[in-house]
């Protein structure tokens, strides 16, 4: 095969509570992990130039090894001596620097593509174990779905499906440094920690309801006060009928659960009104389908 077409989906996090920092400075984390409908596009192609060659739509985005698919591509070439060229093309879609794991997404799309297009015959498993030397989030963009994520991010437990819903994204034009923002959290007493275990019960009971009434991220302590329209953003769309709504990994993206479609598109246009973004959609939840019983897999990777 000479060309593969990949789709890199973005997540969202329906809980994020950090419980402490590690001797080597990473902080230890428990997630809720949820892959949305909103995906950059990859294509993957062979070239006889005997180099790694990246375009993009974005045009600040970096070509070289400074991105993070060319990490992903020269990790499985290296180990496996492969000595030839392939020019990677990343059709960006998810907001970039938003708390969307969208390099991640494309770093753990690209593993998956070059496993595929050379035939190295990895498993999923050892795809996660590489995508983790990579990046915290990309073991469980190979993975995708509900999913818990504990360590440093890259303890991942497949959770029971989210039921379907609809989700509206909208990033704030202001672009966070995750590693700054986990820096100052540092600084401050985290006194009210969400109840990530609620949600992951909300979850098994299929209860939508309560998994969005018990969403909590400890970030938006340190987010929301260097960019206060999240909260008007989030005001927003619980008048608008979301059942609720937070910001995502370390923002500045804000989203909403909503059950309605047409409540979801209404407030699209009344978050557009507020002049804040440009970047406002509305999307679905996004659960890939599993083969009978891998669902039912327990930590599929650990570090
Ligand atoms: P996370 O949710 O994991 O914190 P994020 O949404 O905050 O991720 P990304 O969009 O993944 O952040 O990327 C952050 C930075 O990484 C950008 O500033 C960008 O320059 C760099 N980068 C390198 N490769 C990529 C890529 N393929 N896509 C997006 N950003 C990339």
């Amino acid at each position: 095969m000479d060309k593969l077409f990949l789709k890199a989906y973005g997540k969202l996090n329906l809980g994020l509570d950090v419980l402490g920092i590690r001797e080597d400075g990473y902080h230890e984390v428990k997630m809720v992990m949820q892959s949305v409908n909103l995906y950059d596009g990859i294509e993957i192609e062979k070239t006889d130039k005997k180099d790694i060659e990246i375009e993009t739509n974005l045009y600040y985005l970096p070509l070289n090894e400074n991105n993070i698919v060319y990490k992903a591509t020269k990790l499985l070439f290296d180990e496996f001596g492969i000595n030839e060229g392939v020019k990677i093309k990343l059709d960006k879609r998810i907001p970039v620097a938003a708390g969307m794991a969208g390099g991640s997404a494309d770093a753990a799309a690209v593993l998956r593509g070059i496993n595929k297009m050379f035939n190295l015959g990895l498993k999923r498993n050892d795809l996660m174990e590489r995508g983790g030397k990579i990046g915290a989030d990309v073991p469980y963009c190979i993975l995708n779905g509900t999913a818990l994520a504990t360590g440093i991010g890259e303890k991942i437990e497949p959770l029971t499906d989210i039921e379907e819903c609809y989700i509206l994204l909208a990033k704030p034009n202001v672009n966070i440094s995750t590693k700054s923002i986990y820096t100052e959290l540092d600084e401050i007493e985290i006194k009210n920690h969400p109840d990530i275990d609620l949600i992951v019960s909300g979850l098994k009971e299929k209860n939508l309801r309560k998994v969005a009434l018990n969403m909590g991220n400890v970030l938006e302590l340190v987010t929301i006060p260097k960019c206060p329209v999240i909260t008007d953003i989030k005001k927003k769309m619980i008048d608008g009928g979301a059942i609720n709504s937070m910001m995502s990994g370390s923002g500045p993206t804000v989203f909403g659960i909503f059950e309605n479609e047409e409540d979801a598109y209404q407030t699209k246009k009344d978050i557009m009104d507020m002049q804040c973004t440009n970047l406002v959609y509305v999307t679905k939840t996004f659960n890939p389908k599993r083969r009978n019983g891998e669902k039912n897999v327990k930590t599929c990777y650990e570090k």
